[in-house]
């Protein structure tokens, strides 16, 4: 794909559930640096779909602890919250395309298929889905829905691989990847009590943004391979990505939001200057 003289754009993409660390504070600069390095655009979007998380305080502190890093982003930012409708699009899309299919389990129902199996298929993290639900015929399915029984969808990652052929992505620091089309098995697209997923609003969002660089963590390499996969089935572009380290703490654990004492907030009413910070997360990287 040639996109050669093309203008950058890079997004970094929170969740306001909790308190900015130094992660995000790498991640925020790392894609706001690869911006401006080429003299691109940097936009800051809110990852607000579960809304029984979110919390409206952290909107303003996410934006005061970057600004107080010295980022500055376009504005207005982008929340998901608003963008449901083109989500549900693309999940209508996936019904046309017949690669999702509706789940009744729930995670107890999961739990015990899977002791019931010998040698159930095993993702990296953890047990994949036992494909319960994708045996279940029209009526079945029907009946649950008589029921006011509330599904959530899956990828029928099979059909996809069958849909989309081989595919493969590129990454800046990790090179070309093959595509797995099964590597995280088939998982939930849209949740029943949210009717979508991270997975599902960062490529239809990524899109309409125009993200041509998408910079994101490490850990988030195995996602890349779904979302490769829902771009073609939506017939959306491909961006390149930047898989980047992740700030650790001592124990060499990715920080979370639990890690309070490495909060941007708490290291600022510690008085400790930004060029610091910035030092402290790159020497913490892994
Ligand atoms: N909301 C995600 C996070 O906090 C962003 C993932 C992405 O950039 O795709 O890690």
């Amino acid at each position: 794909m040639a996109r050669a003289r093309e203008q950058i754009i890079t997004r970094f993409a929170p969740s306001p559930t909790g308190l900015l660390h130094l992660g995000h504070l790498y991640a925020a600069l790392f894609a706001c640096d690869l911006a401006a390095k080429h003299g691109g655009r940097f936009l800051l979007r809110y990852e607000d779909i579960d809304i029984t998380r979110i919390r409206e305080h952290f909107y303003t502190q996410i934006e005061e602890d970057l600004a107080w890093a010295g980022l500055t982003w376009e504005t207005p930012t982008l929340r998901q919250t608003t963008r449901t409708a083109a989500y549900s699009d693309a999940l209508e899309k996936f019904k046309s395309l017949d690669v999702i299919y509706p789940c009744f389990c729930t995670r107890k129902d999961i739990q015990r298929e899977l002791k019931s199996i010998t040698r159930a298929p095993h993702g990296a993290d953890g047990s994949h889905y036992p494909q319960t639900c994708k045996k279940l015929t029209p009526p079945e399915i029907q009946q649950r829905l008589d029921d006011r029984l509330e599904p959530s969808w899956r990828l029928d990652s099979a059909r996809a691989k069958e849909l989309t052929g081989d595919l493969t992505f590129t990454d800046a620091l990790h090179g070309q990847i093959n595509v797995d089309h099964t590597l995280l098995g088939d998982l939930i697209l849209a949740r029943k009590d949210i009717g979508t997923s991270y997975h599902i609003a960062v490529v239809v969002d990524d899109a309409f943004q125009n993200i041509t660089d998408v910079t994101r963590g490490k850990d988030l390499l195995e996602s890349t391979h779904i979302h490769r996969v829902l771009q073609v089935l939506l017939e959306l572009p491909e961006p390149r990505y930047h898989h980047h380290n992740l700030v650790c703490d001592n124990d060499a654990e990715r920080l979370t939001k639990r890690n309070a004492a490495l909060s941007i907030q708490s290291l600022r009413e510690q008085e400790i200057s930004k060029e610091s910070l910035i030092e402290l997360a790159h020497s913490q990287l892994r």
